[in-house]
């Protein structure tokens, strides 16, 4: 079996430039972390705060931490102090208490907008039509204390790379609505985030700025 460095390697090399990886380290332990940041990764990625936050302290503070999970709002405040960016972002509520947190700590916080493209309801995230709508109303771009980078979503648990591709296209067509509509004049509005170990290659062709791969870089989840 290859090494974890070994996987980053293979996977990095294959980026397009401009395209960062986020490895997603959930369910693995400290040492495999601290393997992949010793070949120099240092976008790591976790889905469940507690998780994030008893790993956090014990790995060097240069490593950037994306939450990729569904966020509970009882959790955001003891996330708040670990995290680069929330890229799970699915209520405008959420987007209001993470504003509410950073400024209580006098922080500014990235956060992404997921959005819900596949077929399975299990996934969250807001569907298109919700989040055109909060665009409009001007619900996306009235806070000081948080930066919408831009979009994160997942597509269907599928063997059919059509069907992934045409979510991914969705993602993309539904960015560029926002990004002339309401992020017209705002720089930080770039990223796409999506593909994962399965479907990354697709999500690339369709503008993917961020791709999240746990498996194809730490190997299978014992859960
Ligand atoms: C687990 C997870 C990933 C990575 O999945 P792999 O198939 O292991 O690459 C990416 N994004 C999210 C939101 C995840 O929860």
């Amino acid at each position: 079996m290859a090494s974890i460095k070994e996987n980053l390697e293979n996977v990095t090399a294959q980026l397009p430039s401009g395209v960062r990886l986020v490895a997603v380290s959930k369910f693995h332990p400290v040492e495999e972390l601290a393997e992949a940041y010793e070949a120099g990764q240092r976008l790591f990625g976790e889905n469940r705060a507690q998780e994030l936050i008893a790993k956090a302290p014990q790995l060097p503070d240069d490593i950037r931490w994306h939450f990729i999970g569904h966020l509970q709002k009882n959790k955001v405040r003891a996330i708040m102090p670990h995290v680069s960016v929330i890229e799970s972002v699915d209520s405008v509520k959420l987007l209001e208490l993470i504003e509410k947190e950073a400024a209580r700590i006098d922080r500014k916080v990235d956060v992404l907008l997921q959005l819900h493209v596949a077929q399975e309801e299990t996934k969250s995230g807001f569907s298109v039509e919700e989040l055109l709508e909060a665009g409009e109303n001007g619900l996306l771009t009235c806070y000081d204390h948080v930066r919408v980078c831009g979009l994160m979503a997942m597509a269907s648990l599928t063997d059919d790379m059509e069907q992934v591709a045409q979510e991914f296209d969705l993602v993309r067509r539904t960015y560029l609505i926002l990004k002339d509509g309401c992020f017209d004049d705002c720089a930080e509005f770039f990223e796409l985030s999506m593909g994962m170990s399965d479907d990354w290659q697709v999500a690339v062709k369709y503008g993917a700025t961020l791709v999240r791969i746990g498996t194809a870089i730490f190997g299978p989840r014992s859960y």
